[in-house]
């Protein structure tokens, strides 16, 4: 998706690393202190930029995916079920910890101290058990 989508600026690194040792030769040439600590600057803020432009473009990776995972999410008895590669649905998922943190957390089968529900082991939060076949 993101692949053929294409950003301008994308592939602007090549190009301003060129930019940045014409400017460094320049000012290598015209013996300015000044001028050759002010690019020497300019570098090391650009690279900084380039860190930080990589760094958001791992996190919309990371964002888009969620709300890719988010896409398929069935709600389903108060809780998620996410169907497995097989298309059959797999759950029940704590819905509290997904949607606060976006956590697949498998909720625990009813005990004898928690009869008839479902409990997250995260956030304690219980649910009326049903099966996920029942609408
Ligand atoms: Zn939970």
């Amino acid at each position: 998706m993101s692949s053929t989508h294409s950003m301008p600026g994308a592939n602007a690194w090549p190009m301003v690393r060129s930019i940045l040792g014409d400017l460094k030769k320049a000012a290598a040439q015209i013996r300015d202190a000044d001028i050759r600590s002010k690019v020497l600057d300019l570098q090391e803020h650009l690279v900084d930029m380039r860190e930080y432009a990589l760094e958001l473009r791992e996190e919309n990776t990371r964002l888009r995916a969620q709300m890719d995972d988010r896409g398929r999410a069935v709600f389903r008895h108060g809780a998620y079920w996410f169907p497995d590669p097989e298309g059959e649905l797999t759950g029940p998922f704590c819905r509290q910890c997904y949607d606060s943190v976006g956590l697949r957390t498998r909720l625990h089968e009813p005990t004898a101290q928690t009869p008839g529900r479902w409990v997250c082991p995260t956030c304690k939060m219980a649910y009326e058990k049903k099966t996920a076949s029942t609408r």
